[in-house]
This record gives C-alpha cells, structure tokens and sequence, in this order.
C-alpha cells in the first residue's frame, strides 16, 4: 500500500512541471482582478485600513535557528538500499511465521529510506518548482520501482499463508501489504504519467477571458475561486461558472478518458476488477456493496436535515433572484459561494435566520487584534497544547512554507508533511489573514498531530486508521476553535453578544460548511465508481449522468443548458482530473462530529454540542491523543471505539450537533410557504 502511494506521489509531482510553465502567462491579468476583489474585500471590511491586506514576510521562517546537521542524505539513503536490498532474507517456507517476520523487517527498512526520500524530494519541488527538483523526483522514481516490482509478489505470497495465521497483527499486515499494484509495462506508465501530468496542466492553466476583452483572462486560483464568494450579480457569476467549466471542463475530457483507461489496464494486471474496487479496499470497511451501502445509508440518515437546509437556502435565493429559476427544482450550481456548489458558507448573509445578530466577523477581528501570520499559527498550537496534545516542533517552525514565496513558483495547495524522520514535521500553506485560513490552519495541524501521536508505531502503522480519520482530527479542533464558547475565552467574541438567535446563526454557518457538503461529497465517488465499472456511455451521457446524480441527490443543476459529447463538468473539479478519491471526505465529515460528540460527552455535555469547547480538557484530550496513537494499528472501528463507544460511522452525531437548526428550518419553512425537495 505504501510503494503503491509512493508511485502514485510521485505520479504527481512528475506532473508539476507543467504546473510552472503554465503560471507564468496570467499574472498580470489576474493583478486586476485581485485590485478589483481586494476592492470588493475591503468594502465588505470597511473598518480595516487599506493597507492591512498585505501580509508581512515574518523572519521567524529563519532556518538558521534550528540544527541542520541531520538532513535525510538521498545519495546515502539509496546507497544504503542498494546495499540491503541485495541482503534480502531467505525464503524457502511462506508459511513460517519467522521468515515472514524477518522478511518485513527487512521489507520495513528499505520502504521506509524510500519513503523519507520521496516525501523529501517531493517538498523540495513543491516548495520550488524548477525543472531541476522535477527530474530529481523522476529519477527516483525509476530508481525506487524495481524494488516494488521485487518485493509486491512475494508480499502477495506471504498473504496466502498469513490468512491462516493465529497472529492477528501477522495477518494485518501481510493483508495491507499484499494490496499494492505495480506496473510491469514501463510504457503505459510513461504514457500514463503524461496523461495525468497532462490534465493537471489543463487544470491549472485554464483561464476564463471576460466577453467583451478578450485579452483579460482568469484562472481559478485563486481569483476566480474568490469571485464565486463574494460575487452577488447572478450574471456575472453565471460568466465565471460557465467560463469555468467549459475552459477547463470541456478540455479534461478528451485527456481523462483515455486516461482511466489506462489505470484500468493496469489494475486489471493486479487482479482487481476495476478501479473502484481498489479504492474501496483501501478503507477496509467491507467489499464494495457493503461499503457502498454504508455511504448510502449515512446519506439517507442525513437527507432529512439536508432536504429543509434546501427548501430555505432555495427559497432565500428565489426572493434575492426572482424569476431566474423555478424555485419548486434544483438550484442553479453558480448561486451558492462556490465554483462547485459544494460548500454554501459563503452565502451565509443571505441566509441568516436572524441577520440583525451576525456573526462575528473573524477576518475582521484578526486585523483589529493586529494579529500577524504567525500568531495564527501560535493560536491554533495552543489549543492543540491546551488538551495535552503535542507543540509543534522546532523543525516545524524553522521548515515549514507559511506564506507563498515572491521569489520562486510553489504548490499553494493546502498541505501537511511527514518526514518520519527526526521530528520533521512541516506545513505548506499559502496563508492568507481570514477566517478561512484560521480554520485551514487548524485543520493542517491536526494532521501534524497526528503524525506525531502515531509516530511510535511500526513504520507501516503510520498512519490514519482509515484515510477519513486524516481528514477528519484537524476538523474536530477546528470545529471547537470557531465555536462561540471559544471565540469568547480568546477575546474574539463578547460574552454578552450570544443569545438563541447568535447561536442559530452559527448552526446555519456550519450546516451550509457541513452538511451541504455531504451530497456532493458522495456524488463525487459515486460518479466515478460508475465511470469506471463502465456504466456510462461516453459519448451520450458522459455529462448528463454528472448532473443526474446532483439533481437526484443534492439537488443542484446546471445554471445553463449542458451537452454531451462536448461538456465534462465533473472535470472541472480538481479531484476528478488529478485522480484523488473522495469518499474519505464524505467520511470525514461524518467521524469529525462523532469525534465532536463524544469528546463533549466525556467533558459531561451530552446537550446543545454547538455550545461546547474542549479547550483546557487536558483528560478529554489524552482520550483523543489515544486513539490518534494507534495509527493504522487496528481495525479502524475498533480505535473508534476507543474513543466514542461507537464502531460505525454514525451520521446521527451530526444530527445531533444540528437539531436546534432543524427545529428551526422546519417551522420557518412551514411558515414561509418555502416547497421542501425538488422536481
Ligand atoms: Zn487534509
């Protein structure tokens, strides 16, 4: 599992190169659309000087601070494999359990020096797009696969025999081991890997020129990603939807069929399927039908909640656009704060239940406390440390990319790295002083955390006890930390400005964050599980099955009339072109609000969980630090367990957290003649 990551890595930032070369043509442009939505920002921030949106190059990312004689060596690391990988234990019996032990250690020590390597290189280029950190990562790759190739058979065999051993850990790991894919034929993975490096180029250089210049032109991130924000005019958000998808979507699909195609080759090779079968394994929650009833049916349990979130966010924007859209049907995709209508929060003044108690305006009062970059990071270390979990360490603060670099191209997507190697831990974040950043940073982190709680655990066991848990632990502390309890304790948020109305307002803000997300969530994988076991026909429904599926579950349509064979909006949609599974976030969103819960309720609040804070809760917090400490050594429904009690996802906490809104939307609903579902 872990080569077949490393490959898949690799895979794409091999890809990258592209990346740069094709940034380098829109910045002017894009300068003035971001004059123009600093503009628009700072009318909405009208106390915040004009000045105040710059963001100071701090010095505390000073390298020099922190001891750098022990850097991960590559030359040594592969010279030291060579060495070991020719030392490979004997093996004349798969079914002795000492043989299989002695093997993975081996296996173990080899993986592992690859491993530091690929996260190493892979930093290295992402944090410093040049050609020269590109051909670095290739060459590793080629000289790291061959050992896959070696070591992926013999780890299969093992796993015949293992099955049977009365050794649960034994089993475990030769069952996780033997699940990798290796391509033999190094043609289809250089034709593949072009493809792919192919589609994120598209991706990422697609631009969208205003109608009537045609010499000023936009790509998504981030302004177009902005103006889906903050823009109101249904117009000119319909330019920027349509823009969008037809530049970037229309262009994926010719790339991404051929594609998938040939990822489905491959795993055939590997004795799988289809493609979906692989990504199902990967969360060990049962075979495919189990796996997809599970999906199914949180969904359903949540359906109710969505269906009267609908009605009210459907009926608010019918008053603010009337007779732009048949207010009984689904919403046009471009009206709801974002490129893919997947999060609504951006809309969340035209959707307070009471609008004469907003919420606290967190960008703004971030300026006002004259906070820097760094403090938002100290803020968000502190609640971490304030519930016993771990500081940050020194590497993190010397290594770490806060702020996007002026002399160098870099990756700015979000990300958090682990070394494993001597407390190296490290963030990558185009940090911006808003609200958004504040909760992204705390989101990072958390998977910062994690890596250092499981970090005691054998190599292979670092890891989340299924890839929703990453997702979801820097999401549970965010969810604490944007809580009115807690804006109160760091002097965001006056005592005396919550009342019943303050607190519907924030359930609306996190049910338009939250819950919207589910659907979309879900028709992500849904989607493409159907593309890949070829139930779509490519030429006649391609497109049409896409919005099918958000009609049917979300109920969200196109804005303008969509056709196949020409249009792909899925494409348009980072996850889909750069090949990343999405189902672990519909999970995600589910286990943070069981992780929400019952963190709660050990704290002895079983009631109004949207009032909670665990902040200070050092016994609350070592329960969590717990459960993060078994990595990937169990079951991932027994360490859930260990924590909640529970051991299934269980989409009734989110219910909970929510019920005073449902109560709510339902009555206003009723009493606002607002229709629930759609046609
Ligand atoms: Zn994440």
């Amino acid at each position: 599992m872990k080569i077949n990551k490393l490959i898949y890595t690799l895979f794409i930032l091999f890809s990258l190169q592209y990346y740069i070369l094709a940034r380098k043509y829109s910045h002017h442009y894009e300068r003035n659309l971001e004059d123009e939505l600093i503009d628009l920002i700072s009318r909405n921030l009208n106390q915040i000087s004009s000045d105040s949106t710059e963001v100071s190059q701090e010095s505390y990312n000073d390298e020099n601070k922190v001891e750098l004689d022990d850097p991960v060596d590559v030359d040594l690391w592969n010279k030291l494999n060579d060495e070991d990988i020719k030392k490979m234990p004997q093996i004349d019996d798969y079914s002795s359990e000492k043989q299989a032990k002695s093997w993975l250690k081996w296996y173990l020590r080899v993986s592992k020096r690859y491993h530091q390597i690929s996260v190493l290189l892979g930093w290295n280029h992402k944090t410093n797009l040049t050609e020269e950190n590109r051909k670095a990562m290739s060459a590793q790759n080629l000289k790291s696969a061959p050992f896959s190739r070696q070591t992926l058979p013999i780890a299969k065999k093992f796993d015949e025999y293992m099955t049977h051993s009365s050794d649960e850990d034994l089993k475990r790991t030769y069952d996780r081991l033997a699940r990798g894919t290796v391509s033999n034929n190094d043609e289809n993975v250089k034709k593949s890997s072009k493809l792919h490096a192919q589609l994120e180029q598209i991706y990422s250089t697609a631009e969208v020129c205003e109608l009537n210049d045609n010499t000023k032109c936009y790509t998504l991130s981030p302004y177009l990603e902005r103006l889906m924000q903050i823009e109101k005019d249904y117009d000119r958000l319909l330019w920027a939807w349509k823009g969008w998808h037809n530049q970037c979507g229309n262009k994926i699909r010719p790339v991404y069929l051929p594609y998938i195609d040939l990822l489905d080759e491959n795993i055939k090779e590997n004795g799988y399927k289809d493609e979906a079968q692989k990504w199902i394994e990967e969360y060990e929650m049962g075979n495919e039908t189990e796996f997809e009833s599970i999906l199914d049916q949180s969904l359903q349990d949540i359906m109710p909640f969505y269906e009267q979130l609908h009605a009210f966010v459907r009926g608010r924007l019918c008053e603010i656009y009337p007779k732009r859209f048949d207010c009984n049907g689904p919403i046009p995709a471009h009206l709801l704060g974002n490129m893919w209508a997947q999060q609504w929060q951006n809309r969340l003044d035209d959707l307070m239940p009471y609008p004469d108690t907003p919420l606290v305006n967190i960008t703004r009062i971030l300026y006002k406390k004259k906070y820097t970059i760094e403090k938002m990071y100290k803020t968000a270390e502190n609640f971490f440390t304030s519930i016993n979990l771990y500081p940050m360490t020194p590497k993190f603060w010397a290594r770490s990319m806060f702020t996007k670099p002026v002399d160098r191209d870099v990756v700015c997507h979000a990300s958090a790295f682990d070394f494993r190697y001597h407390n190296d831990y490290r963030v990558k974040i185009c940090t911006i002083m808003d609200d958004d950043y504040f909760y992204t940073i705390h989101h990072e982190m958390g998977h910062i955390e994690y890596y250092m709680s499981y970090a005691n655990q054998r190599y292979d066991y670092q890891d989340g006890a299924n890839s929703g848990f990453h997702e979801a632990i820097g999401d549970t502390i965010g969810m604490y930390a944007i809580s009115p309890r807690h804006l109160v304790k760091i002097g965001f948020l006056d005592e005396e400005s919550i009342n019943s109305h303050y607190e519907m307002n924030f359930l609306m803000r996190m049910a338009l964050q939250k819950v919207a997300f589910l659907p979309f969530a879900y028709v992500m994988d849904k989607y493409r599980f159907a593309l890949f076991r070829n139930e779509i026909n490519r030429d006649t429904e391609l497109n049409a099955k896409w919005w099918a599926l958000r009609i049917q579950y979300g109920g969200i349509m196109a804005p303008v009339p969509r056709s196949d064979p020409e249009n792909f909006d899925a494409g348009a949609k980072f996850h889909i072109p750069s090949g990343t599974p999405y189902a672990r976030y519909f999970i995600a969103h589910i286990l943070q609000f069981q992780f929400y819960r019952a963190m709660c309720r050990l704290q002895g609040q079983t009631k109004r969980l949207h009032m909670c804070d665990i902040y200070g809760n050092k016994h609350v917090g070592e329960r969590f630090k717990e459960m993060l400490a078994m990595g990937s050594s169990k079951p991932w429904s027994e360490i859930l367990e260990s924590l909640t009690g529970e051991n299934k996802l269980e989409p009734q906490a989110m219910v909970d957290f929510f019920e005073p809104l449902y109560k709510w939307l339902k009555m206003e609903n009723l009493a606002r003649g607002y229709p629930v579902g759609w046609k």
